[in-house]
């Protein structure tokens, strides 16, 4: 708990994030979870997973960004990995994943109208390349600018996805704003440090409320998109979406890049549709950060990675 907290607050840092960002042998525990710099490498994971049955959402990494230019350069990034998609013939196999502060939400009074500008356009490129966007849920002092983003742009792009964070208790009500039939829900547990005036802080009650969330997004006419590694809420899933009568391809599991790779195989083996989450791009160092604070025995690989072992 004491190094999950250390390495929630690293995530903020601004000083640690330039130190392993100049340290090369950093690179060694970034692959494992990040595809690469470049969106050739992106499409590059997109395609070994499609020869293995598997599908992706592609997120160009990157956060609260601290000017216009910068949601602008992000935006693009996105338009042009989009293009790459279809020209490589991969745009049935992957969508893509926007974080909303990346094009623009937080640049002050103008940035919720500045993002939902940016994510539609994203939404055009992605229709017109024939694939779907996800919007991704953040800290929780952005949810509800998040889902007025979502909605409004939802409104001329049917196809876009939300995501929902079992940790926050507001979850249940948004759940049934969003669940509209065929609307795609991402359901997690939630990634970013919890206050314990908006969130559940005990893991227990995360998961608790994960599976009372899952309950009633099968039965809804949402397509369920069901974001955990958790084995127990892996189960729980498969025995939801019978009882529910849900077939293969009305819901889907999805993990992230580099997490338990075995389980994603195994599942797309026995004919589920499964979703890996691959980001790439050269700002690394919150998402593996936080990678690295939900499951602490992956920071001895890390270091292993950074002693060059
Ligand atoms: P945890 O509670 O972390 O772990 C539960 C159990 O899962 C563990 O006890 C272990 O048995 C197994 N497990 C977990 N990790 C590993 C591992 N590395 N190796 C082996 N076993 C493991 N969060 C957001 O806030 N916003 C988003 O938009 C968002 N999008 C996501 C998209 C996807 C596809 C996924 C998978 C996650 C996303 N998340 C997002 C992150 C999510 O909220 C959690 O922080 C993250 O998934 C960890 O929670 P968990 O459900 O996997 O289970």
């Amino acid at each position: 708990m004491v190094l999950r907290h250390a390495l929630m607050t690293a995530s903020e840092s601004g000083r640690l994030r330039a130190f392993v960002s100049r340290t090369p042998a950093a690179r060694g525990a970034v692959d494992r979870f990040v595809a690469g710099e470049h969106a050739e490498d992106a499409v590059r994971a997109v395609a070994d997973l499609a020869a293995q049955g598997m599908l992706a959402t592609i997120d160009h990494l990157g956060e609260r960004t601290l000017h216009p230019l910068q949601a602008e350069d992000a935006t693009r990034s996105y338009l042009v990995l989009l293009g790459r998609l279809a020209d490589a013939g991969l745009a049935g196999s992957a969508e893509v994943s926007v974080k909303p502060t990346a094009v623009g939400l937080g640049l002050g009074a103008e940035g919720e109208a500045l993002a939902a500008d940016n994510i539609a356009r994203i939404a055009t490129a992605a229709e017109r390349a024939d694939t779907t966007v996800t919007v991704d849920m953040e800290d929780a002092g952005s949810v509800a600018a998040i889902l007025r983003i979502y909605h409004q742009v939802r409104d001329d792009h049917p196809g876009l996805g939300c995501v929902l964070q079992s940790a926050l208790r507001r979850t249940e009500g948004d759940l049934v704003a969003v669940a509209r039939p065929g609307t795609r829900v991402r359901l997690c547990k939630g990634a970013y440090a919890p206050d314990p005036g908006t969130a559940h802080t005990r893991r227990h009650d995360v998961d608790t409320a994960y599976v009372r969330l899952l309950r009633w997004l099968m039965e809804s006419q949402a397509y369920p998109m069901v974001a955990t590694h958790d084995p127990r809420l892996i189960k729980i899933a498969g025995i939801l979406a019978a009882v529910n009568g849900k077939g293969r391809t009305e819901f889907e599991y999805q993990m992230l890049y580099g997490v338990r790779p075995d389980e994603q195989w195994r599942l797309a083996q026995e004919g589920a549709q499964v979703r890996v989450y691959v980001p790439y791009g050269p700002d690394w160092y919150g998402y593996l950060t936080r990678r690295l604070a939900e499951r602490p025995a992956n920071v001895g690989f890390a270091l292993r990675s950074l002693a060059g072992r």
